[in-house]
């Protein structure tokens, strides 16, 4: 079990070899021949990238991906030595630091090829192709884009890559038009006589329901490395993941109390007790990442059994309904996402319940939840 977190409050235990697992179960979907690119930014969604970049790279992850420079300079002083995507966006006074920490960039304007070119060392880049997605990328033509590489010095062109905007939609052609507008790029680079090296267009969800077209030299899992998947839209093919979380959430009653029929709980008194019952305060809160959209709706596991949230929920509290479990005690620990038994709460019930999804519930886990590697 790895060490027990007796002085934490809340914490999330995260297995090390289920991470392995599903990195491999990407793997083995994808196919020899396809890199699999392991997301880990926004701090491994929550799971810490520097541990969880160590366990992809010693699994055979040759390339990771992060949103910031930031991020990419955090692994490499930590000793990650895969080679580094930075996806999010370069900021001028970054430049340097790429070369310095032999982060790649993912490039989105063609203005930024020549800031690159520009720089005192050769770096290689990946320049993404908006082709539908409507946020980071260039737009512009293949004639433009093959005028902007000509007579680079420095600066190589080692990756083309795109991304999707609903790729686990079957009732929309959106995805089918991204891969034909990036297949229109890449010929007409190709007809000029550019073939970068490295193609990419599909995370999570282009990967699970098998859109094998757009797979090519690498893919790009961020939320399949966790266990997840999302629901799919329309007649999608079956999702050929068998992926599965590694992070369970943890917090500790503080303080139990019977509390008489008719008593208010929380702020606002939202809640009233409708008959005589006991009531635990765990030692987490909105701050800790509880979403407060589960106030009075959502649910935890105290004792083996879903335990209601009553009360709208605090800062570094929340109140639980135990009246089914008398046995409970302050300092026994529930489980606000995990499995105890054969009782199971993911993120994505979680975000359901919280109206949200369960990317956004997995990075909310504050920074003062003790991550604990088993
Ligand atoms: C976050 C991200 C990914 C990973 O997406 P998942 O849905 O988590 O697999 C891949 N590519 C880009 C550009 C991203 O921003």
């Amino acid at each position: 079990m790895g060490p027990v977190p007796a002085s934490c409050r809340s914490w999330v235990e995260i297995s090390r070899s289920q991470i392995a697992q599903n990195f491999g179960d990407v793997r083995s979907a994808v196919g020899p021949g396809i890199e699999v690119m392991g997301v880990v930014k926004a701090d491994a969604y929550g799971h810490g990238a520097i541990e969880i970049s160590r366990v992809l790279a010693a699994a055979g992850a040759k390339w990771l991906a992060v949103s910031s420079v930031e991020e990419g300079v955090t692994l490499r002083r930590a000793g990650i030595e895969t080679r580094i995507l930075v996806m999010a966006g370069v900021m001028p006074y970054e430049r340097e630091a790429l070369v310095d920490f032999r982060l790649t960039p993912a490039i989105h304007s063609l203005e930024d090829i020549a800031a690159l070119d520009a720089l005192p060392e050769p770096i290689g880049f990946h320049l993404k192709i908006d082709s539908g997605m409507g946020r980071l990328g260039t737009r512009a033509t293949a004639a433009e884009i093959v005028d902007a590489l000509s007579g680079l010095r420095r600066a190589r062109l080692e990756g083309l890559m795109t991304h999707f905007a609903s790729a686990a939609d079957y009732t929309s052609p959106q995805t089918i038009r991204q891969v034909a507008y990036f297949d229109s790029i890449c010929s007409g680079l190709r007809d000029a006589g550019i073939a970068p090296t490295w193609l990419h267009l599909s995370s999570t969800n282009a990967i699970a329901y098998a859109r094998r077209d757009a797979w090519r030299g690498i893919v790009r899992p961020g939320h399949a490395l966790y266990g997840y998947v999302s629901p799919a839209r329309g007649k999608a093919p079956h999702a050929v993941l068998k992926v599965r979380p590694a992070l369970t959430w943890k917090a500790r009653i503080v303080s139990i109390k019977d509390i008489p029929e008719g008593a208010p709980v929380g702020y606002g008194a939202s809640f009233h007790a409708q008959r005589a019952m006991r009531i635990a305060v765990l030692a987490a809160g909105y701050a800790d990442g509880i979403p407060h959209r589960l106030s009075n709706r959502g649910k935890v596991i105290a004792g083996g059994r879903f335990a209601p949230i009553v009360g709208t929920v605090s800062m570094d509290l929340t109140t639980i309904d135990v009246t089914q479990s008398p046995d409970l005690q302050p300092g026994d620990e529930v489980t606000l996402l995990g499995r105890e038994g054969n009782v199971s709460l993911d993120a994505q019930e979680i975000a359901r319940t919280a109206g949200t999804i369960s990317y956004n519930v997995l990075c909310g886990i504050g920074t003062r939840v003790k991550r604990v590697y088993i």
